[in-house]
């Protein structure tokens, strides 16, 4: 669906994007991850041709782009940032313009898509207001019912809930998980990681102009050999798991503890044999966050990441 190669930017000295090669595949919802200025931005405009690359090669929907962007372009929906709009005309006006250059059909059916397109980012009652009164989560609306009327087989979203509150926020996460189940392609830059954790399914993450990560995101949740137990019992499970090679109490709190080993379901069987009541028994697995802080080092702190490593708790020595 895109695919990038040695793809650079460099504005003068700088260099806003360093030989990224991107794989997005049909049916993916990727998120593409990074700081503030690492070079989202810059990368989103050279895939729909609106900013020339230094050096490398783009490929959308399997055409060279800048070169096929006449035949890419109406096949694609997209919304950078700041969407554009003529401020004095109501919303369903601009985009009743922006689809007379479209894929045409009668007055009637044109109406409706218009219709269909506001409706479904939340604006159908917006009514006659001009563009220049909306808030900027209104703005971002319309701008992704511009993406959404040509029914895209791929949608190139920057951004897309910057200025939304939280219950835009999931509206639109509700809307692209609807369009994904319809068949379209979502590409998504963000630097909340929260975000793309809840949406996507695969990641890049790109840093200082780099792309350092690109995998499933399931992949990068991979287990810390750790794994929660809880129990009315905890002394018991700590004198059960003493003497058992491969198991290690590594923390014990209140009703919980936490034991490395390798085999979720085998830690399960010695406790459960050994007369210990299980309630609960989860698998501790890496955060996006904690992943992308791995490979993003020192800048990591100009990723949205709040707080500490949540894995990083210092170890208690258990005694039975
Ligand atoms: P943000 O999340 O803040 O939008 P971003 O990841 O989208 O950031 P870009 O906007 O692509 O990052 O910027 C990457 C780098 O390129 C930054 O250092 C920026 O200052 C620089 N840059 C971007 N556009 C230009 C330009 N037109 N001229 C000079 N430098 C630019």
């Amino acid at each position: 669906m895109i695919r990038t190669t040695g793809l650079t930017k460099s504005y003068g000295s700088v260099r806003a994007v360093d030989g990224v090669d991107l794989d997005v595949r049909a049916g993916d919802i990727y998120g593409f991850v990074g700081a503030n200025g690492s070079g989202k931005t810059t990368t989103v405009r050279m895939l729909l041709g609106l900013v020339l690359a230094t050096s490398g090669q783009i490929q959308v929907l399997g055409e060279e782009m800048p070169r096929r962007r006449r035949s890419v372009l109406p096949r694609v929906g997209a919304l950078i940032e700041n969407p554009a709009a003529y401020p004095n005309l109501s919303g369903r006006r601009n985009l009743t313009l922006l689809d007379a250059a479209g894929p045409g059909g009668s007055r009637r059916t044109r109406k409706t898509r218009v219709g269909e397109a506001l409706e479904q980012v939340g604006l159908a009652g917006v009514g006659r207001r001009p563009v220049k009164q909306y808030s900027l989560g209104m703005r971002q609306r319309l701008g992704l019912a511009a993406a959404l009327m040509r029914t895209p087989e791929l949608l190139i979203l920057d951004e897309p809930t910057n200025g939304l509150d939280p219950q835009g926020i999931l509206e639109i996460r509700e809307l692209l998980l609807g369009l994904h189940s319809q068949g379209t392609t979502v590409f998504l830059s963000s630097h909340l990681l929260a975000e793309v954790e809840q949406l996507c399914d695969r990641v890049g993450v790109l840093d200082r102009g780099r792309l350092v990560l690109q995998d499933q995101l399931s992949s990068m949740q991979r287990s810390t050999g750790r794994v929660s137990v809880r129990t009315a019992d905890p002394a018991h499970a700590v004198s059960v798991l003493s003497g058992v090679d491969g198991a290690t109490v590594l923390e014990r709190v209140g009703q919980q503890i936490v034991v490395e080993h390798q085999d979720p379901a085998e830690l399960n069987r010695l406790l459960v044999e050994g007369g210990v009541r299980v309630s609960e028994l989860s698998e501790q697995r890496m955060s996006l966050e904690q992943s992308v802080l791995a490979v993003t080092g020192a800048s990591s702190d100009r990723v949205d990441a709040p707080g500490a490593l949540r894995d990083s708790a210092t170890r208690t020595e258990v005694t039975a």
